[in-house]
């Protein structure tokens, strides 16, 4: 058994310390941020596990519409002018990735694994985290105004089939049931029941850590720095705290895990996809509208999710210059949406805001499996828009490649080196 350590506490790092030492490794989570704290695109995502998320963001003919979106206020895509010189090539291969309808396919066939049962997956999690309440499994509602809508959809809804994707399709009562305040110009679901959402995705990160240091990890408060390596090998993590020396390194930082992954030999082309939430606070033990299972309107491509603060809506996607502040006005935009899909909202609620990064490849798949440059450093980023929801599977590969188990997941569309390889290994 190997020491390993992990660097990152998002949900990704969660999970991977959480496997690893249950699978008798002596871990270390390395991480300068409370897990779980509002730093972390883990924080106040849209909380959705859905299996139905193999439809990649990049779809054929979707070039024709980008530069529309991109320069549209009210869109859900937004690029900041100053932003585009750096983000130029990025945008030129997450538009390839997607380009034709076979590719699109690829994508979702290697999304299909890494989702399939990823509710239950959650469950089990937080069962064993001693946290069980922080999942539900009532399924996902995608909201459309009537079946047409729905039909121009059939793409997608293809890909989703195609990956074994289950759903049912639900109108009139059947409809009011899942979604009793839903504004009447929605008259048509789909309901994936497969699907299961987290009420709480601060507190089940910090749950999963706090577990994993129950069954013996040690969290060390930290930036990973560099990975000294050794004729090849790694020999230690040096961190802002000082050397963890170990056999195994996972790569789980988020937005941060580049400069890690070129030293480890591979150069991975990753952007920040900034996203919002707003929440409508509870008021009192209730909240503002029933909402029993989670909402994706076909129009404004949002997660509408009940969570223990209240009713969570996420989504849009901004890219904007490293560093640059929040605009809040993309918050703003969600806080409408929601108050169009729930007509009940429209009254005096307290609203919350946050921004987050998701750490996205252009192809939309995450990297995992082992450097190209030092078989003991494991990499697990690039998840994305379904971080959330693939984090145990992500893990469960970490696991097996490290116990030297054949995976049960082919880690072969996830490697980095499907990206160009970095000169210098180490360096
Ligand atoms: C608005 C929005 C909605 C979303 N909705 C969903 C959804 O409904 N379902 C879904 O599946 N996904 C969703 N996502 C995507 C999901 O949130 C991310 O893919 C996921 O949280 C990424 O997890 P992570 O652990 O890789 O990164 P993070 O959560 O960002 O965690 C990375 C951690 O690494 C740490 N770190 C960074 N650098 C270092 C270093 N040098 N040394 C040590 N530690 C370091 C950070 O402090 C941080 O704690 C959404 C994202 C956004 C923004």
């Amino acid at each position: 058994m190997a020491r390993v350590a992990v660097i990152g506490a998002g949900i990704v790092g969660a999970c991977c310390a959480f496997t690893l030492i249950r699978d008798g490794h002596t871990v270390v989570l390395i991480d300068p941020a409370e897990p779980g704290g509002p730093h972390a695109a883990s924080h106040g995502n849209g909380a959705w596990f859905s299996p139905a998320s193999v439809v990649p963001m990049s779809v054929p003919g979707l070039w024709r519409q980008l530069p529309g979106m991109l320069l549209s206020r009210e869109g859900p895509v937004r690029l900041r002018a100053a932003a585009l010189p750096g983000l130029a090539p990025w945008l030129l291969r997450f538009l390839r990735a997607g380009a034709t309808p076979e590719r699109a396919s690829a994508i979702a066939a290697a999304l299909g694994p890494l989702l399939r049962g990823c509710a239950a997956r959650h469950a089990q999690l937080a069962q064993d985290a001693g946290v069980p309440a922080l999942v539900v499994r009532r399924g996902l509602l995608y909201a459309y105004p009537d079946r047409e809508a729905f039909e121009r959809e059939a793409f997608a809804w293809g890909l989703r089939r195609g990956q074994g994707v289950a759903w049912q399709v639900c109108e009139g009562e059947a409809l009011r049931m899942l979604a009793p305040s839903l504004a009447d110009a929605y008259r048509f679901g789909a309901h994936v029941p497969e699907g299961g959402h987290c009420t709480d995705p601060a507190a089940y990160v910090a749950a999963l850590v706090a577990a994993s240091e129950r069954s013996g990890a040690q969290r060390l408060r930290a930036a990973a720095l560099r990975l000294r390596l050794h004729a090849g090998r790694l020999a230690a993590v040096q961190t802002t705290q000082g050397e963890v020396v170990c056999d195994a390194a996972v790569i789980a930082a988020g937005i941060n895990a580049v400069d890690l992954a070129r030293q480890a030999g591979d150069r991975v082309p990753l952007a920040a996809e900034r996203g919002y939430h707003a929440v409508f606070e509870m008021q009192g033990v209730a909240l503002p509208v029933p909402v029993p299972v989670p909402v994706m309107p076909s129009d404004g491509r949002m997660a509408n999710t009940p969570t223990r603060q209240g009713l969570r809506v996420a989504g849009q996607v901004e890219f904007a210059p490293p560093g640059a502040a929040p605009d809040w006005r993309r918050a703003d935009l969600l806080v409408r949406q929601a108050r169009r899909l729930w007509p009940a909202l429209a009254g005096d609620v307290a609203v919350s805001r946050w921004m987050g990064q998701r750490p996205s490849t252009p192809d939309g798949l995450p990297v995992l499996g082992r450097a190209s440059g030092c078989p003991d450093v494991l990499h697990a980023f690039g998840h994305g828009h379904v971080g959330m929801a693939a984090a145990p599977a992500s893990a469960q590969l970490m696991a097996d490649l490290l116990a030297g188990r054949t995976p049960g997941l082919d880690p072969g569309p996830y490697r980095a080196a499907r990206f160009a390889r970095a000169h210098s290994p180490g360096l």
